[in-house]
């Protein structure tokens, strides 16, 4: 039998949007038949074009509003929908903040797991927020221009304004786009693998203000590093830090292995609950810092210790978790497989007189399994995987341990409700309620903490 869709490529039609995906897109159905509309809210009644049709489901997009959503509020700039900067930014605050919950709730309920999600923990000011920025450089029409992606492609919409970034951040990502004009260095093709520059990086300390520069290059070559650097100081005093890092891959990643220092400090520092931090260039640092020190705040609450246990911080990126929970316990163990990473964090532990925390290079799957053969015995274990979750071993290595208690730090829920049902293979319950922080607000992206217990 031929399959056919009840819309047609191009035809309009109206229709009522009945959820939001965790994409952020608006659902109208037809026939049971799904048709994702941007820029579109629940409640809301609109005319639509179909712009692409598939067997399963529809893109759409609208073309008015009949009735419009009371959390609507006024787009900022298409562009930040386009290029998914803010894909959330026509949704009210408060409204995107019970959407991040409602989201966990679902994933929750699709697998029959009855544990309550409390309120999403919001920012006051929920833009201007990212102290980090990773920039695509192009040449389009002949200029050198720096942007974003445009959703779904590799094609540079040129920015000036990124909206949730630091305007600090701003600031410098458009004085390094003159800087590589002025001196013709030739952006990255992606079509021919020719070019020089891919992706400036640049970073900046919360409360330090200090400023790190990466330039991503295809490759070692980089004319006039000199006067880059004289350039860049000259505009930028805050920068404490250049790079120069080296991606020479045909790849998404933005960064490759190799760091260069054109000039300065090895690190910037910044501070997190009243600790000092360095960070190197490829290390993971979290990109919300004043909703980072919430998230900490509550993660070391839940933990609920007492001074006198041994944790495992897994994950341990440059240390911030593991040093923020060492005065409220007797031993904090790290481990993490970057291994620039782990110098940070051992670093960060004198930095801060902090002597009983340990740190290892490894991966997390592989030194659970060692620790459980040494017969290491914590009493709390702290995860904070990146988002594809813990690896099965990993909560193998988990159930031979048997800790009291597991503190899950999620950025990707879809991926802690899987573990959580894996874990309760292992003997492991979830008795409190679930707590969302958002860290990326106008984004559909939704942190949280789990506290899981045998
Ligand atoms: N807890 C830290 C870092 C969290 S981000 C913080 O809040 O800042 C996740 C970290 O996991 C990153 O530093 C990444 O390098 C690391 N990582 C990714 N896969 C890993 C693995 N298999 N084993 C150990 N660490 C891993």
């Amino acid at each position: 039998m031929k399959f056919k869709a009840p819309v047609v490529k191009n035809e309009t039609y109206t229709g009522t949007v009945t959820d939001l995906t965790y994409q952020g897109m608006g659902v109208i159905k037809i026939d049971k038949y799904p048709i994702f509309v941007d820029n579109t809210l629940p409640g809301e009644e609109i005319h639509f074009r179909v712009i692409k049709v598939s067997k399963t489901y529809a893109f759409g997009k609208p073309i008015n509003w009949i009735k419009t959503s009371p959390d609507r509020v006024e787009v900022k700039d298409k562009q930040y929908t386009q290029t998914g900067i803010a894909p959330l930014q026509h949704l009210a605050y408060p409204a995107q903040l019970k959407f991040k919950q409602h989201q966990i709730e679902e994933l929750l309920q699709k697998e029959h797991l009855e544990i309550p999600v409390l309120d999403t923990i919001g920012m006051e000011t929920p833009y201007h927020y990212r102290n980090k920025a990773q920039v695509p450089v192009r040449e389009l029409h002949g200029t050198v221009e720096t942007g974003f992606y445009k959703r779904g492609s590799h094609n540079v919409v040129p920015i000036e304004d990124y909206y949730i970034q630091d305007p600090k951040l701003d600031e410098a990502i458009i004085v390094l786009r003159d800087i590589i004009r002025k001196y013709h260095i030739k952006p990255y093709d992606e079509a021919t693998k020719k070019g020089i520059v891919r992706t400036v990086m640049v970073r900046r300390g919360y409360y330090s203000h200090e400023m790190m520069v990466v330039l991503v290059t295809n490759g070692k070559k980089l004319p006039i590093k000199e006067q880059l650097v004289e350039d860049i100081r000259a505009a930028l005093p805050e920068v404490k830090s250049i790079f120069q890092n080296i991606n020479a891959e045909d790849t998404n990643v933005l960064l490759g292995r190799e760091n260069r220092k054109l000039w300065g400090a090895d690190t910037i520092e910044d501070q997190l609950l009243g600790l000092d931090f360095a960070i190197s260039p490829s290390s993971f640092y979290q990109v919300n810092p004043q909703q980072t020190e919430k998230l900490y705040a509550s993660a070391i609450e839940q933990a609920g210790l007492t001074g006198n246990e041994t944790v495992i911080d897994a994950y341990s990126g440059i240390g911030t978790i593991s040093l923020a929970m060492a005065s409220h316990a007797k031993k904090v163990y790290g481990v993490e497989v970057v291994s620039s990473a782990v110098q940070d964090a051992k670093l960060n532990a004198a930095k801060n007189g902090i002597e009983n925390a340990e740190f290892v290079v490894e991966k997390a799957e592989i030194q659970m399994k060692k620790w459980a053969e040494d017969g290491l015995d914590p009493d709390v274990l702290v995860v904070d995987p990146p988002r594809k979750g813990l690896a099965p071993e990993f909560i193998e290595a988990t159930g031979e341990m048997k800790p009291k208690k597991i503190v899950y730090v999620s950025c990707n829920p879809a991926t802690l409700v899987r573990d959580i049902t894996l874990l309760k293979d292992q003997g492991y319950n979830v008795n409190q309620p679930i707590q969302p922080v958002d860290q990326f607000p106008q984004t559909t992206h939704i942190e949280s903490i789990t506290v899981l217990s045998r």
